[in-house]
């Protein structure tokens, strides 16, 4: 279920300013998306947490199933500084009008490094925050068990 304030009986969720703080790097790091395409600038803000925080950005192509979701490069960014647990994210789309969640690909991707009751934000320019887990946005993750038995790779310092 999806509401607009923190879901309770989540103890990983951050407090609320941690999700103004995510919505807001989110929105502000929209405005470097890279999308003459389709005009539809989307940021992304993931809590990691060492209590950093790594933003993303849409990065569009020509062809354009190469597109990569602001999710996704927040996440890939992360990982490319060493980063590996994260515990929320936050989602904007600047140019929606409505609270916009992660695709399903993007859903997947997070699966693979947020825990299921992780908080995950959508945010636009304008209304309140939907909050929701990771949990409940891929729901019956059979693969969970997969990323947890993955081969340890040793974190950077
Ligand atoms: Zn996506």
């Amino acid at each position: 279920m999806l509401t607009a304030t923190p879901l309770t009986g989540h103890n990983s969720l951050p407090a609320m300013d941690d999700q103004e703080r995510l919505c807001r790097m989110a929105r502000d790091v929209a405005r470097k998306a890279y999308a003459p395409y389709s005009r539809f600038r989307v940021g992304a803000a993931l809590l990691c947490e060492d209590g950093s925080i790594v933003t993303g950005a849409n990065v569009e192509n020509r062809s354009y199933g190469l597109t990569i979701c602001a999710e996704r490069s927040a996440i890939s960014a992360a990982v490319s500084t060493g980063k590996r647990r994260f515990v929320a994210l936050a989602v904007a789309g600047i140019d929606a009008h409505y609270p916009l969640p992660p695709c399903g690909a993007c859903r997947q991707v997070i699966s693979e490094f947020l825990p299921a009751d992780a908080a995950v934000y959508f945010c636009c320019a304008g209304s309140p925050a939907v909050t929701s887990t990771v949990g409940e946005l891929i729901p019956f993750d059979s693969l969970t068990e997969l990323a947890d038995s993955a081969p340890h790779v040793p974190e950077r310092p």
